[in-house]
């Protein structure tokens, strides 16, 4: 039997290359050829164990494009009805849905309970930071369109779906509307693109790094915070731009437990305040709650997007990416035996976006 090598989280922060069997597809699923795996800042969570306890050992990655090698019987489409064939480059939603659980069917959400966002590395297995990733029946695949770059599609992974998932929760940007987003990492950076592109007045990102700042200015940020200044200069800065009324949408996109008592704070009488990256950072922030009902504060978390994000996604990146620095968001290309390298430059935040490239030795 044929193999290809995988990064394997063994249990935290113990990564190991396996060389692991390349299965063929089951019925409806797929096999790919892994072109780039994204790193994540929550896999830096995941390895090193914050992010609680996984089914270990697991292949790490759960954002890729991949190029099919082969289809499973029954497989003539991609997921959102697309002739699809050996060859073609698919991006994917990285959880199955199995349509006959209560999320699935009842609630119409997602992740549905009978699927897991890993799977046991010596099991056929669908994480990214590999040769070869094994798609399951039900874990929507969508079909790169025609002339996609694949390091726009891949530059924002999941952060792209996961900021349209949170707009979609919170409601969308209207024309003239001034947003506020906390933190210029990839889910920072995909909620102020999408807040541009719904033609928001003003879009004023907060970053400690003034490299991370140049970047959402590129990605449509109208307006730059350094994080370096006092929290009340800040707030004085944000309310001088998006007047007495305040900002009508915030997006924590931080990841840090500080960032939510000032981002209840920062948003605006009638405001939305949309809970994206604190996905990783387990603990407690006291707030006071009258702020929320003398506000009429709305506040939404958002996490693993549905299908309909990922498709939503690749669709917007592949239409920007000539007008867009999108692939030049992917600053950094590590090898499979690099993950512990693409790691730490993550979580250090040398990177914009790093990718796990299995070409790259
Ligand atoms: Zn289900
Ligand atoms: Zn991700």
């Amino acid at each position: 039997m044929s193999t290809g090598k995988a990064c394997v989280l063994v249990e935290p922060n113990r990564i190991e290359t396996w060389e692991v069997p390349i299965v063929d597809p089951e019925a409806g699923g797929a096999l790919v050829r892994i072109v780039a795996g994204g790193v994540c800042g929550s896999d830096v969570h995941i390895a090193d164990g914050g992010a609680g306890v996984m089914p270990f050992p697991i292949i790490l990655g759960h954002e890729g494009v991949g190029r099919v090698e082969k289809l499973g019987p029954g497989v003539s489409t991609d997921y959102a009805g697309e002739t699809v064939k050996v060859g073609d480059l698919v991006y994917w939603a990285p959880i199955a849905l199995c349509h006959r659980c209560h999320s699935c069917t009842v609630l119409d959400e997602t992740p549905c309970e009978n699927s897991q966002f890993f799977e046991h590395a010596e099991k056929p297995n669908w994480g990214s930071y590999a040769d070869y990733a094994w798609l399951p029946n039900g874990l929507a695949f969508f079909k790169l369109p025609e002339g996609a770059s694949v390091e726009a599609v891949i530059s924002l992974g999941c952060a792209l779906p996961t900021a349209l998932r949170g707009f979609d929760r919170c409601g969308p940007v209207r024309l003239g509307e001034t947003v506020v987003v906390q933190g210029a990492g990839p889910v920072g950076l995909a909620a102020i693109l999408v807040a541009a592109q719904m033609g928001a007045r003003e879009v004023i990102a907060i970053d400690m790094h003034d490299s991370r700042l140049a970047v959402a200015k590129s990605l449509g940020a109208t307006a730059t915070v350094s994080l370096k200044s006092s929290p009340e200069e800040r707030r004085r800065q944000i309310y001088e731009l998006c007047g007495a009324n305040g900002p009508n949408v915030v997006v924590e996109a931080a990841g840090v437990l500080p960032a939510f008592p000032e981002g209840v704070s920062l948003a605006g009488n009638h405001g939305r305040y949309i809970i994206l990256g604190l996905w990783g950072a387990i603990g407690e922030q006291p707030i006071s709650p009258r702020d929320l009902t003398t506000k009429n504060l709305t506040i939404a978390g958002a996490t693993f997007p549905k299908p309909k994000h990922y498709h939503q996604a690749l669709h917007l990146a592949a239409r920007l990416q000539n007008d867009v620095p999108l692939a030049d968001l992917v600053t950094h290309r590590f090898g499979i035996e690099g993950a512990v390298a693409a790691l730490e430059a993550t979580k250090a935040g040398e990177v914009i976006k790093a990718i796990i490239d299995p070409e790259k030795s």
